[in-house]
């Protein structure tokens, strides 16, 4: 590829891309073909959410001298400008408002030329991915949106979590699990649909502030949240989601006071097709509506039970 002044080339073949991984992985061949042949690394939150530190995208040659914690402080020193450049290193920002949400940092002086073209690039890889992102977040509630949840679930199962290698020692699996809240018919009739909006925002503020910044909350539909999540064990997502369940039902919400949560969830496996596991989830999430709600059920402690279809007027889905 070659290199006009504007990078157009470079431009177009990120803004082609409809999909963060491939933008990123476009991205990271243009820095590395753009770029000397020094030491160079790219940092940026996995999303745009405040709780998330820097992770490492990519990375090229040597480690750096340099902790993160050093990086990021240079590159908030950069206010309004596209690098702060010394004889030993260049650092560069990418910016969401006022807050660094990543940085890139080569191991030597780039020229002004280069600096600029590079601060061009990322700024339209960000622009990309902020649109890409945005497009996947529900309006309501600012969780992942449903179109998003099938394609997470296809890449954990398949082992590409994004940006989460498995570690080999300390593995944890993944978990996928339901809610749904509890009679909220009753919210809508008694308190209308406005206040009933307002109960599905807090609790899906609820819901994500429960996980950790990793983990995957969606809102998958009417007052229904999907969660993809790491536990070391059955018992440990067990508890994670208990919590979540604890503090939606502990919360006072406007007018309503309080509503409770029922909840259904399984293991995530490479074997299970999307609809399987969702499937899996749902029927836990149905026996828990069955047997008193407010509680969370494991699909592998159903049983039998599972098997046999018990009529009721409950409605899932
Ligand atoms: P259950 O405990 O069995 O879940 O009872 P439920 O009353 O919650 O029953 P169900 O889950 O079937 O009802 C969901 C209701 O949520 C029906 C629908 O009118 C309402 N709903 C769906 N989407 C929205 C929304 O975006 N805003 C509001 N206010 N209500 C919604
Ligand atoms: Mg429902
Ligand atoms: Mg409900």
């Amino acid at each position: 590829m070659t290199t006009s002044t504007c990078g157009h080339e470079y431009t177009i073949s990120l803004l082609q891309l409809k999909e963060e991984q491939a933008l990123y992985q476009q991205f990271c061949d243009i820095l590395a073909s753009l770029l000397p042949d020094s030491a160079l690394s790219f940092f940026i939150r996995p999303s745009l959410s405040r709780k998330e530190s820097l992770k490492l995208v990519y990375q090229q040659h040597v480690e750096h001298s340099l902790a993160l914690e050093d990086m990021l402080e240079k590159a908030q020193l950069c206010r309004g400008k596209p690098a702060l450049i010394s004889k030993s290193y260049t650092c560069m920002p990418l910016r969401l408002d006022d807050q660094v949400i990543g940085l890139l940092w080569v191991c030597e002086a780039l020229s002004p030329a280069n600096c600029n073209l590079t601060a061009h690039l990322m700024n339209v890889f960000f622009h990309q991915w902020h649109t890409l992102a945005l497009a996947r977040i529900d309006p309501l509630s600012q969780l992942l949106n449903r179109q998003t949840f099938d394609e997470r679930v296809l890449q954990i199962a398949s082992g590409q979590g994004f940006l989460q290698p498995r570690e080999a020692h300390n593995a944890r699996n993944w978990y996928l699990a339901l809610f749904d809240i509890d009679h909220f018919k009753r919210v809508n009739d008694s308190f209308g649909h406005v206040i009933g909006d307002e109960v599905i925002l807090l609790t899906a503020q609820y819901l994500k502030e429960n996980f950790r910044a990793e983990d995957y909350v969606f809102r998958y539909g009417g007052e229904e949240f999907a969660i993809l999540f790491q536990a070391h064990s059955d018992a440990e997502a067990q508890s994670l989601l208990d919590r979540g369940r604890d503090v939606v039902g502990q919360a006072t919400f406007p007018q309503v006071k309080t509503v409770t949560l029922s909840g259904g969830y399984t293991e995530v496996t490479d074997v299970m097709q999307v609809s399987e596991l969702v499937n899996q989830a749902d029927r836990a999430l149905y026996h828990a509506k069955q047997h008193g709600r407010n509680k969370v059920v494991f699909f592998d402690a159903l049983g039998l039970e599972s098997e046999q279809v018990v009529s009721s007027d409950i409605e899932l889905f």
